[in-house]
């Protein structure tokens, strides 16, 4: 039960998970897990996107509800490119990224990966490379290196409690070694911490901690040191990249960030991403400006779509939005 990073290897969260009994579906949403209804062929999502990621006529209905959430929704998102997301609460901008994710399947349309349903993508495979960083992500009391691992970490844990794992893990010869040794053995090497940190710019205030990565963070220990809000955040950005993720969706830093942290936190966020594909989703117009792109949702339709000027001047959802909140950003 005790949590400790042993030498040179991060480990912890299986028996943590069993005891707070936390429920499956829980746990799936939490570690971005596609059900398997949504993906679950054999096909691989692409190493490197090169046409992007299509909502193609995408329908879609909560299980038990009647009101569609989306309806014939078309959206492209290309490698390379910054996508904000933005529109009021309940317009389904949450759905859009879980359908994203393979959390849920469409009722009706595809979601194409390069042309690839996600449909006939195999799980491990869509979760390897679409993440998602949430705005109520998770400050685990846990050193910080097994924060920056959570996910890898708890993903085997779920697949422990599931007890699918170990028979997907072992039965799928199209993984290499190092893919599926975390997922099997819960084990994330200290390595592959440091370098997702550095990308989520977690590292440098990670190496001052009295105990660098070995450091209890969070409020729940004795001695563990309480981070900030922007610290967190770079935590959390750090997570993704212990995959190799080809989409990376940003939900927007909640308003516990003033203006200027919101800013840094949106730039360190892509420049890590590179040359990856980028959805931010935008509950205030923070990032949403300096996007390439804004796609403006309004009752599960998307309603317009261009950069922050040309909405600006269209004069239309996004520009009434703007005189909303400006004063904000000024
Ligand atoms: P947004 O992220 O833009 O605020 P959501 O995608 O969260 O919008 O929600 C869109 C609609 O779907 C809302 O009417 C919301 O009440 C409904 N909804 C969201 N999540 C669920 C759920 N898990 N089950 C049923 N309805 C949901």
């Amino acid at each position: 039960g005790k949590m400790s990073a042993g030498a040179g290897s991060i480990n912890f969260g299986i028996s943590v998970l069993h005891r707070n009994s936390i429920g499956i579906g829980y746990v799936r949403e939490l570690l971005q897990i596609p059900a398997d209804s949504a993906s679950r062929g054999s096909k691989f999502f692409p190493d490197r996107l090169v046409q992007g990621i299509r909502l193609n006529g995408v329908s879609f209905t909560y299980p038990g509800r009647e009101r569609p959430v989306l309806q014939k929704l078309d959206l492209h998102l290309r490698p390379g490119e910054r996508v904000a997301l933005v529109g009021e609460n309940g317009a389904g901008k949450s759905t859009i990224v879980r359908l994203l994710l393979g959390l849920y399947r469409p009722d009706e349309g595809t979601i194409t990966a390069d042309g690839v349903d996600y449909a006939d993508i195999a799980p491990e495979s869509l979760h390897k490379h679409v993440s998602a960083v949430f705005q109520d992500y998770y400050k685990f009391t846990f050193t910080a290196a097994q924060s920056v691992a959570l996910c890898e970490t708890a993903t085997a844990a779920h697949h422990a409690i599931a007890e699918a794992g170990p028979e997907r893990a072992a039965s799928s010869g199209h993984r290499s070694e190092d893919e599926a040794e975390p997922i099997r053995s819960g084990i994330a090497s200290i390595e592959r911490v440091r370098s997702a940190a550095a990308r989520g710019g977690a590292h440098p205030f990670i190496a001052e901690l009295p105990l660098g990565y070995d450091t209890p963070i969070g409020r729940l220990f004795e001695g563990s040191r309480e981070l900030s809000e922007g610290q967190w955040q770079r935590i959390a950005i750090s997570r993704p990249f212990l995959r190799d993720p080809q989409l990376l969706v940003l939900d927007e830093p909640t308003a516990a960030l003033d203006a200027k942290a919101e800013a840094d936190i949106y730039e360190q966020f892509v420049s890590a991403a590179e040359d990856r594909a980028v959805l931010l989703i935008s509950h205030r117009l923070g990032s949403a400006r300096l996007a390439d792109r804004i796609v403006v949702l309004q009752d599960g339709k998307i309603v317009e779509d261009g950069n922050h000027e040309q909405l600006l001047a269209a004069g239309g959802v996004y520009a009434q939005m703007w005189e909303v909140q400006a004063g904000w950003y000024r």
